[in-house]
């Protein structure tokens, strides 16, 4: 393959990736004064938030909720005059239970899912009473081997309450529950204060007016670097004087650092030089639980909202009336396993959702396959068993001139919106006192 150096002066940092951690880094660095470039695989802003026109209005095909308890993301959306919207409040509830439909108040189903939740999350602060700082004590690392599925079924008896429990966190990991660890839901409660109830409402209640692209065309408009979209980076390599990024097609440039915020999965497709040390790759390999699917359903008339729970291993497991549009409902849904069915299908989801929901037909159907997807290859990223102890802080871990950021490897809100910005600020410092003390050495 033929290289050929992009037409522009070298840049101070490279961003790699204009998701929300890119687009912070970016625009930290050059409120600071540092010229910065970013390289997008896509022709869009915005990673794994997309809000895009489907099924007659606009949907968010990723991240969409955020919370007054998220501070990074509630201060965007404060510093750029954003305010959110109520997705309805559920006025009925479906479940299954006891090998049958079940059908009451939201609050009765609230209800069946604390009934063993309380007791389930209740030493989440004991684990991490700094949420910011999940490696503050070591005690964690005696559960980080301990998998979600085996806490719950050592913990609670079988039945229908147990199954609940382990549906509505197969849900929260967008994944499977055998490899989830048990830290990884426990940080998530302890980021609430241990009150998982309001954890919930934090995933699926308030939503960015404008949709959360008004949010990252806020920040690139704020952020002054300049980029190009459709530059797939296949290798970075560090001389340590000077960062070079290579692309698939062959383009090249070159700035003194990078920030690389490709999620874990698609990692693997950008190679190093020097070659990244065992923990990092280890920590790659390992990947993430979240494998799941969110799809939206377009349901022929108009349908008070609801919510509704099915079981673990269900291809749809969840789903939530988000709007009335023309006379129909339109609802969303999630799955733990993408490969478990074939979301573009108005049959197979009205399969799903007709087990739980009587009396619903739905008409369309919509979906992006996150977990296919080479520049994501998974959803919201959520840990597995002995990722935090081990992994976490080696993939946070700077490699010569080149640093990583990404809702994948944050501190706090990982698997968010706000992770992802919490980490873009945090990198951003990284690379400028990295830049300072180049400059003073020169
Ligand atoms: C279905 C779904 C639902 C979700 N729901 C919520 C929610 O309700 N609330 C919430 O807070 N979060 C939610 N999330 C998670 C949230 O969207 C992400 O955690 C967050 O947006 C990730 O931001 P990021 O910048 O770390 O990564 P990304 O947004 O993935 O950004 C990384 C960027 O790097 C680019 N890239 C990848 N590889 C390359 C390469 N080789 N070369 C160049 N560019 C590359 C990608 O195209 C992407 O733009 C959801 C995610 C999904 C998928």
């Amino acid at each position: 393959m033929e290289r050929q150096a992009l037409e522009q002066e070298s840049p101070d940092v490279i961003v790699v990736g204009a998701g929300f951690a890119g687009l912070t880094a970016a625009r930290e660095l050059t409120r600071q004064g540092f010229s910065v470039h970013i390289l997008e695989a896509r022709a869009r802003i915005g990673g794994r938030t997309w809000l895009d026109h489907r099924l007659g209005r606009d949907l968010e095909i990723g991240g969409a909720w955020v919370h007054w308890t998220q501070p990074f993301v509630w201060a965007e959306l404060k510093r750029y005059g954003l305010g959110t919207v109520s997705s309805p409040e559920p006025q009925r509830a479906f479940w299954w239970a006891d090998g049958g439909r079940q059908e009451g108040a939201p609050g009765a189903l609230l209800q069946l899912i604390g009934r063993y939740n309380d007791e389930f999350v209740k030493d989440s602060r004991t684990y991490f009473p700094e949420p910011f700082r999940p490696l503050a004590l070591d005690a964690f690392k005696e559960i980080d081997s301990v998998s979600v599925q085996d806490r719950i079924r050592e913990q609670f008896p079988a039945g229908s309450t147990r199954d609940i429990l382990e549906s509505f966190w197969a849900l929260n990991f967008n994944g499977p529950l055998e490899n989830a660890a048990l830290t990884q839901a426990l940080r998530w409660v302890a980021l609430t204060n241990g009150d998982w109830a309001i954890n919930f409402e934090a995933c699926a209640t308030y939503k960015i007016e404008g949709g959360t692209s008004a949010l990252a065309k806020a920040i690139f408009r704020d952020c002054g670097a300049s980029i190009d979209f459709g530059f797939t980076v296949a290798a970075i390599s560090d001389d340590a004087r000077t960062v070079t990024v290579l692309g698939s097609d062959g383009r090249t440039i070159s700035a003194a650092a990078a920030i690389v915020t490709v999620p874990l999965h698609a990692l693997p497709r950008v190679a190093f030089e020097p070659p990244l040390p065992p923990a990092k790759t280890e920590g790659v390999q390992l990947g993430q639980v979240s494998k799941g699917i969110k799809v939206w359903i377009r349901l022929r008339g108009e349908h008070a909202p609801f919510a509704a729970l099915g079981k673990a291993d269900w291809p749809l497991n969840f789903f939530q009336v988000e709007y009335t549009l023309d006379g129909d409902t339109i609802a969303v849904g999630f799955g733990p396993d993408a490969s478990k069915i074939d979301a573009a299908d108005p049959a197979a989801v009205q399969a799903q959702l007709g087990r739980l929901v009587p009396d619903v037909q739905v008409v369309e159907v919509s979906t992006h396959n996150w977990v296919a997807d080479p520049f994501a290859g998974e959803t919201w990223p959520m840990h597995r068993t002995g990722f935090l102890s081990t992994h976490l802080p080696a993939l946070q871990a700077a490699h010569g001139n080149v640093l990583f950021a990404g809702s994948d490897i944050a501190h706090g809100w990982g698997g968010f919106i706000d992770g992802a910005i919490e980490s873009g600020m945090e990198t951003a410092l990284e690379a400028a006192s990295l830049l300072q003390v180049r400059t003073e050495l020169r």
